[in-house]
């Protein structure tokens, strides 16, 4: 019997096979990884600082608990739907079904310079290993990018004495997750800490200087640093999808069932389109994971999203914030002072998300609640 394909061994991959399992111990499962297969979490990358260490699993460990074959620094270059089977360079594998859970493509930063190749972005544990490594010794960190990865390792880097410069085209803080009135507070916290912010503004330039780097903001400001983080954001990858005809959008397009356009192909997390949502967060992925190990078991299980809150690790303010669907009409009621905050956004009396600072948090457990049911 053919096996089912998962390509991508990121938490979207190995979430659904260890699902899977759960459904059915025994029937071929054979996973591929263009890195080296690490079992980890990623949101921990952002918070690698002010902890000892990163932990993992290695592909070997992975394979045995999960009955599977991992294929390892295997990268596919084509995915042929008709034929039910997948490239690897002149490599060809068959596949019962396939699932495509191989992630999203960073932005690039796009600056002039000599000093472009010591800007670094982490998207996953190799190159938060090469990250780590450059900022080794070192103390000054320009953080480009104001969003969720941005401000995590502002915070983490902050606390751990490093003098770090945020660098963003927004005015605020996490633009795309939090209202502004909620988001000042963490500013004002990340500013205690020593962050410096240079918002409404690009990077122009990275220059080498004898002292480390030159940046140059497109308003002529110069800034001194001794590495460059780019945290610009990251883009569904979609290439191989296209070629292969099926149907994208700005991810893998997926019904209720994370099918694709093309028979026994599948796609979850951070590649994915779901009803016309790129959600790039673990708890979208994990919901998707568990119903589509029930789908692949031969129990077909439509996706149902619950509340789907994101804790923000920035400990120097605690925020929580579940968004409303995108495009939603409605409006932010927010209540509370100082740095705690409750930030409701309803329609018409009804509840659609909400985020939360300082001693609101605890709040998350009841509007979730209260988000389930309205
Ligand atoms: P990835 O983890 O990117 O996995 C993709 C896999 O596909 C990899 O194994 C890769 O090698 C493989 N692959 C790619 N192309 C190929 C190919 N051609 N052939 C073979 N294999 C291929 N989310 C939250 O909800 N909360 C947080 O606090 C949070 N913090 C974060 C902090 C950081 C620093 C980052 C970077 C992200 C954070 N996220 C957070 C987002 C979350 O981690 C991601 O949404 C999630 O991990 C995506 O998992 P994935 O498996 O879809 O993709």
């Amino acid at each position: 019997m053919e096996p089912l394909i998962i390509i991508g061994t990121g938490l979207a991959g190995y979430t659904l096979a260890k699902e899977f399992r759960k459904h059915d111990p025994h029937s071929p499962l054979t996973l591929i990884t263009a890195d080296d297969g690490r079992y980890y979490s990623k949101p921990m990358l952002s918070i690698g600082m002010s902890r000892k260490q990163i932990d993992s699993a290695d592909a070997n460990e992975m394979a045995e608990q999960l009955n599977a074959s991992i294929l390892t620094n295997t990268r596919v270059t084509a995915i042929d739907p008709q034929h039910h089977l997948i490239k690897i360079g002149r490599d060809e594998l068959r596949y019962r079904q396939l699932v495509l859970a191989w992630g999203a493509d960073v932005f690039q930063l796009e600056v002039e310079g000599d000093g472009i190749e010591e800007i670094y972005s982490v998207n996953n544990l190799q190159t938060y290993e090469v990250f780590r490594k450059a900022i080794s010794g070192k103390k000054r960190v320009a953080i480009v990018g104001s969003g969720l990865v941005g401000c995590e390792f502002a915070n983490d880097l902050a606390a751990s004495e490093h003098h770090v410069e945020m660098i963003s085209q927004s005015h605020t803080l996490m633009p795309k997750l939090l209202p502004p009135d909620v988001a000042a507070p963490l500013q004002v916290c990340l500013q205690a800490l020593g962050v410096h912010f240079h918002f409404g503004i690009g990077l122009a330039e990275v220059n080498r200087t004898d002292g480390g780097l030159e940046l140059v903001l497109n308003s002529g400001k110069l800034v001194h640093v001794d590495v460059v983080l780019s945290a610009i954001g990251i883009k569904p990858h979609i290439s191989m999808a296209l070629e292969a005809g099926l149907t994208v959008n700005e991810g893998i397009q997926v019904n209720h069932l994370l099918e694709t356009s093309e028979p026994d192909v599948f796609a979850l997390g951070d590649c994915a389109e779901v009803d016309g949502h790129v959600l790039l967060y673990v708890a979208p992925l994990m919901a998707c994971a568990k119903t589509l190990a029930r789908t692949l078991a031969g129990h077909p299980t439509p996706l149902r999203y619950g509340p789907m809150p994101v804790g923000v690790k920035t400990p120097i303010c605690p925020v929580v914030v579940c968004p409303p669907p995108k495009g939603s009409l409605g409006q932010w009621q927010i209540h509370g002072e100082g740095l705690d905050l409750r930030a409701c956004f309803v329609q018409e009396e009804k509840l659609l998300g909400y985020a939360l600072t300082g001693q609101y948090v605890k709040e998350k457990y009841a509007l979730n609640k209260k988000l389930s049911t309205s």
